[in-house]
């Protein structure tokens, strides 16, 4: 069988579990087996398969229409400007999130040598991104799971920036080493409710840890703004990403902790998902 029709084949089965990126993630697949780029398969979908890469095509359309997520079969997503490797340890980067990235470059344009902290790391997408765009900036991130770290570090060597970041296993609450001009954190922030209506892909597989925010969603986004008001440097800028509905109850927190709110963003779904501040008091 040539590759298109495996890709129809398995794109059909994908279909009929409902997965709406059915056959762009069949050509991914392919993609993967082959151990080529999607690029290449589209480009040769004639090409015959060999009955060795048949078995490993079928073995991962299988985990896939059991809604494991692609950037977890792949085991890497893009994320910004690069390609992060990820696990099952890690939540896997999302668009969303690039909103962080973008609000600290902006801010940051003219500045030289800024000291960084990534409260919960995870991949270091977000991390690695701004340093990737500032040379000369520092990144300091913690994290309380030892395998995200372990990834981190992996995609820091990848991405030739391990010299200019330094990762702690470590609490948010136990963490007291340096002081920062800016903090950006993805916290875990979904509530209790919200996560039984999360889709399957992402309840099933990604960890729990780094989603489950408590029973009203904010325990963790609490712990990041009290660390922060004290890590930060005054006039240091935190930049925060929370749940579709946090927006008024995070600020009132930020400014109880002497935050000055300089703006707030919204997602592709229109949702208000980042917040810039500055810390005045
Ligand atoms: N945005 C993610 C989701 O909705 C959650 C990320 C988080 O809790 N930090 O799946």
């Amino acid at each position: 069988m040539n590759i298109n029709i495996l890709i129809q084949k398995g794109a059909k089965i994908l279909r009929n579990k409902f997965i709406k990126s059915a056959q762009l993630d069949s050509e991914i697949l392919m993609a993967k087996v082959l151990e080529r780029d999607r690029k290449y398969v589209i480009l040769n979908s004639d090409k015959v398969v060999h009955q060795n890469h048949l078995s490993d095509f079928k073995k991962l359309i299988k985990e896939r229409s059991n809604r494991k997520p692609i950037a977890q079969i792949i085991k890497k997503k893009f994320f910004w400007n690069s390609e992060f490797l990820i696990n099952k340890y890690t939540l896997i980067p999302r668009p969303d999130t690039e909103l962080i990235v973008e609000s600290a470059l902006k801010f940051s344009k003219n500045r030289n040598e800024l000291n960084i902290l990534d409260i919960g790391v995870g991949s270091g997408c977000i991390l690695l991104s701004i340093l990737k765009e500032r040379k000369k900036f520092y990144g300091t991130g913690i994290d309380i799971s030892r395998d995200c770290l372990n990834i981190t570090k992996l995609n820091a060597i990848n991405l030739n920036l391990s010299s200019r970041l330094r990762l702690y296993k470590s609490n948010v609450d136990k963490f007291n080493i340096g002081k920062y001009d800016l903090i950006v954190s993805n916290p875990p922030y979904i509530d209790k409710l919200n996560l039984r209506y999360l889709e399957k892909d992402v309840v099933g597989f990604e960890p729990r840890q780094a989603l489950y925010g408590g029973l009203d969603g904010l325990s963790e986004i609490r712990k990041v703004i009290k660390k922060s008001s004290e890590l930060i440097k005054k006039n240091g800028k935190l930049i925060l990403e929370i749940g579709f509905d946090q927006k008024n109850r995070v600020i009132k927190i930020l400014k109880k902790k002497g935050f000055y709110i300089n703006s707030t963003q919204k997602d592709l779904a229109k949702n208000d998902r980042c917040i810039v501040c500055t810390k005045i008091t």
